[in-house]
């Protein structure tokens, strides 16, 4: 059982790096943007709900979001463990993860903090917006998901770092470099990779 979590400023590669680990670790990832974007594409009550909030770079309300969380940690692929990227995004998620994994008996086992200067986060979404066509990675909306990240994801990694869960990663380097330096954090947790 490996459980998780993957932290970070929106652009900074942690879709990237959590398909990678998914494969490495041989656990599912539990995207929460991505579950709102398949909605919106199969046109969904919860789809139309999210892009109001997702079109302006804001929060969907917890009310919506944990629920949606809960119900994927009980579905039997997570049972050998799962990588959360994008959730939780303020404490009151880490809360509400807590609760919910004591429930079900799972220990956290670490948060992965990729990190970045903001100039540099700034360059790769403009990259990521033409080659993606994003709607909320408009320069306007891009500041205001990295303003809401400061105000209300940052804070959870100091929640993290005092139950000593936290690594941070610069994510600065190629790609292949940043996941080299996962794995030694890994090895370093004594978290093996599939198949070892
Ligand atoms: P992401 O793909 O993780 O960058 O998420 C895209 C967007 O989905 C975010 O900017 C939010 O609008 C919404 N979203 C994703 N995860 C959460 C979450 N844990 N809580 C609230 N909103 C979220």
């Amino acid at each position: 059982m490996t459980a998780l979590i993957l932290l970070g400023p929106p652009g900074v590669g942690k879709g990237t790096q959590a398909a990678w680990l998914s494969k490495y670790l041989g656990v599912p990832t539990i995207s929460t943007g991505e579950i709102f974007r398949a909605n919106i594409a199969e046109q969904t009550e919860l789809g139309a709900l999210a892009q109001r909030y997702m079109d302006k770079g804001e929060f969907v309300p917890d009310s919506v979001t944990t629920p949606m969380v809960a119900t994927r940690l009980a579905t039997p692929d997570v049972d050998h463990g799962f990588i959360l990227d994008g959730y939780p995004r303020k404490i009151e998620q880490a809360h509400a993860l807590r609760d919910m994994l004591v429930a079900r008996g799972v220990p956290l086992d670490l948060v992965l903090e990729l990190s970045a200067p903001e100039d540099e986060l700034i360059r790769r979404l403009e990259g990521r917006a033409t080659q993606e066509g994003r709607a909320d990675d408009s320069a306007e909306v891009y500041r205001r998901r990295l303003e809401i990240y400061r105000q209300q994801t940052e804070p959870i990694a100091t929640y993290y770092a005092d139950q000593d869960l936290l690594e941070v990663v610069d994510a600065q380097p190629a790609i292949p470099q940043v996941q080299e330096a996962i794995a030694k954090v890994l090895k370093e947790r004594s978290l093996e990779a599939a198949g070892e």
